[in-house]
C-alpha cells in the first residue's frame, strides 16, 4: 500500500525543530496559541525560557500577509502534531504489524530492513515520533548508504505509521483547543470532520472517509460540480472556430471519463483535464472564448478550493496526513518576496526576502509577481501592512531580535517585486526603544535566573509577578 502526502508545496512533515520560544507558554500548545502574554514571562517548571524570538514564523497571532487570517506559529503546529496527533514511533511500528497494515512476511527486503532498523532505533529512543527519527543525522547517514529503494522504504514505513491514528473525537477536541483561524474551505472541511466525528467518534478519519456511504456522498457532490462545469464548457465551445470546437468537445468527453470512470486512487485527474482543454484550445484565435473556457476549466474543484474534493482526496490519505494538511494551511510559512525558483533570477533565501504567509496563500502565490498577484488579491496591500505593524511592534518591544533591518529591506523588496503596488509604512519602527527593551528583558532574565538558582526550586510565575515588578 502506498499513501501519499497531500501535496502542499512545502514540507509539512519536515524536521521538528527544538528552537522553541517558551517565554509565552503557560502550559500546553493550545494556550500557547491562544494567549501570547509576552509582556509577562511565565516560566515553565525547571527550565528558563528563551526571552527572544528570532524567527518571524514564531510571532504569536501574526496575520497572513495575504489573506489576513491569524496564522498558527510554525513550531506550535510541529509541537501539536508531535504531542497530540502522532503516536511515538515504537508504538506505531508495533501496531502497523499487529493491525496487519504492514505484513512483514510479504514485504520487500528493503521494507524489512527499514522496519527493523527503525524498530531498533526507537527501542533506544522510545519517545520520538517517526518524523523526529527521520530527521536524526545518524538515520540520514544510514539511509544515504542504501539504494534509492532502500532509502524510500523508510518514507513508506513512515506513511504506514501515519495510519496509526487517534480516534476522530479526540482529534477534533484537540483541534478545537488549538483554535485555528480557518479560512473558508478549511472551515467547511473542519465542520464536516466535526460532524463525522460526532457520528463515528471511535473510528479514525481514514476509516470514516472510506465508509462506502460517506465516500459516496462526497463523491456524488464532487461529480455534480465537475459535470456542471463540463456542461458549461461544452456550451461555451459553440462560440469557437469550427475546427477547434470538436477538439474541445472531445476534451469534454475525455474529462467526463476521467472523472467518472477512473479509479479514485489515480492522481492528478484535475490537472490532466485542464491540460486537455489547453491543448484543445491551442489553435483558436478567439481570445475571449479561450479565456472564458480556460477560466471555467480552472474553476474545477480541487482539494485546495473545495471541501468535497478535500474529503475525496483525504480518503486516499492517512488520518494524520489529513490533519497535517488541514493545519498546514494555517501555518505561518516563509514566503519568498522575490520567488526562489524564478529561472535565471533566483530570490535569496534569507529573512530580507521573507514575509509570513499562511500555508494556503503561499501555495496560491507560487511564482507570480506581486504586481499581478495583488490584482487578484487586493487585500494583500492592507494585510501586509498589518503584518509589518505587528512585526515592528515586536521589534520595538525588544522581543524579536535580528530583525532591525527587516522592515526597511522588506519595504524595498516589496516595492520592487510589486512594481510599487505594495508600499508599506514602516515609520513606527523605533530601534532605540528596541535596544533599550532588549537590555531590560536580558537583565530581567538574569535576575530571574539567579533567583531560581538561589532558591533551587521550581518557580511558576504568572502574569502577576511582572505586573507587580513593573508597577
Ligand atoms: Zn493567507
Amino acid at each position: 500500500m502506498k499513501i501519499y502526502g497531500i501535496n502542499c508545496g512545502y514540507n509539512i512533515t519536515g524536521p521538528v525543530k527544538s528552537r522553541d520560544v517558551q517565554g509565552y507558554q503557560s502550559s500546553g500548545t493550545s494556550s500557547l496559541v491562544r494567549q501570547p502574554v509576552f509582556d509577562t514571562v511565565s516560566f515553565k517548571a525547571a527550565s528558563l525560557p528563551k526571552l527572544f524570538i528570532n524567527d518571524l514564523r514564531e510571532i504569536p497571532d501574526l496575520v497572513c500577509g495575504c489573506c489576513g487570517k491569524r496564522m498558527l506559529q510554525n513550531d506550535a503546529v510541529n509541537r501539536f502534531m508531535n504531542e497530540k496527533i502522532y503516536y511515538p514511533a515504537g508504538i506505531a511500528l508495533k501496531r502497523i504489524k499487529t493491525e496487519k497494515i504492514f505484513n512483514e512476511s510479504k514485504a520487500s527486503k528493503e521494507m524489512k530492513h527499514a522496519y527493523s532498523y527503525l524498530k531498533e532505533y526507537c527501542a533506544k529512543h522510545p519517545k520520538l515520533t517517526m518524523n523526529d527519527i527521520l530527521t536524526k543525522r545518524a538515520v540520514k547517514e544510514a539511509r544515504k548508504k542504501l539504494s534509492p529503494e532502500g532509502s524510500e522504504a523508510f518514507d513508506e514505513i513512515r506513511e504506514l505509521t501515519k495510519l496509526i491514528a487517534h480516534k476522530s473525537k479526540y482529534v477534533i477536541d484537540e483541534i478545537v483547543k488549538l483554535n485555528p483561524d480557518f479560512r473558508k474551505v478549511e472551515k467547511k472541511v473542519f465542520k464536516e470532520l466535526q460532524w463525522l466525528a460526532k457520528k463515528y467518534p471511535n473510528e479514525t478519519f481514514h476509516t470514516i472517509l472510506n465508509r462506502p456511504e460517506i465516500h459516496g456522498f462526497y463523491l456524488k457532490n464532487l461529480e455534480a460540480k465537475q459535470m456542471d462545469i463540463l456542461n458549461k464548457i461544452e456550451f461555451a465551445s459553440e462560440t469557437l472556430e469550427p475546427e477547434v470546437k470538436p477538439l474541445v468537445e472531445e476534451a469534454v468527453i475525455n474529462a467526463r471519463k476521467i472523472f467518472k470512470e477512473e479509479e479514485p486512487s489515480i492522481r492528478h485527474k484535475r490537472s490532466r483535464v485542464i491540460a486537455e482543454f489547453q491543448n484543445a484550445l491551442e489553435k483558436s484565435n478567439n481570445h475571449a472564448s479561450v479565456q472564458k473556457i480556460t477560466e471555467m476549466a480552472e474553476s474545477l474543484p480541487s482539494s485546495v478550493t473545495d471541501a468535497d474534493a478535500f474529503m475525496i482526496k483525504g480518503s486516499q490519505k492517512s488520518s494524520n496526513t489529513i490533519i497535517e494538511t488541514l493545519l498546514g494551511r494555517q501555518r505561518n510559512t516563509f514566503e519568498h518576496v522575490k520567488p526562489h525558483h524564478r529561472i535565471g533570477d533566483n530570490g535569496p533565501s534569507n529573512i530580507y526576502n521573507y514575509i509570513g504567509l499562511c500555508g494556503k496563500c503561499n501555495l496560491e502565490r507560487q511564482r507570480i509577481g506581486y504586481d499581478i498577484f495583488t490584482k487578484t488579491h487586493p487585500e494583500m496591500i492592507k494585510n501586509e501592512q498589518l503584518q509589518m505593524d505587528k512585526i515592528i511592534y515586536f521589534i520595538n518591544s525588544g522581543i524579536l531580535t535580528g530583525y532591525d533591518k527587516y522592515p526597511e529591506e522588506i519595504r524595498k523588496a516589496l516595492l520592487v517585486e510589486s512594481k510599487n503596488a505594495i508600499d508599506i509604512d514602516i515609520s513606527k519602527l523605533n530601534l532605540e526603544q528596541a535596544r533599550m527593551k532588549r537590555k531590560m528583558r536580558q537583565s530581567l532574565y538574569i535576575e530571574t535566573k539567579k533567583a531560581l538558582e538561589g532558591q533551587n526550586k521550581i518557580f511558576k510565575f504568572g502574569r502577576s509577578y511582572f505586573y507587580k515588578k513593573r508597577h
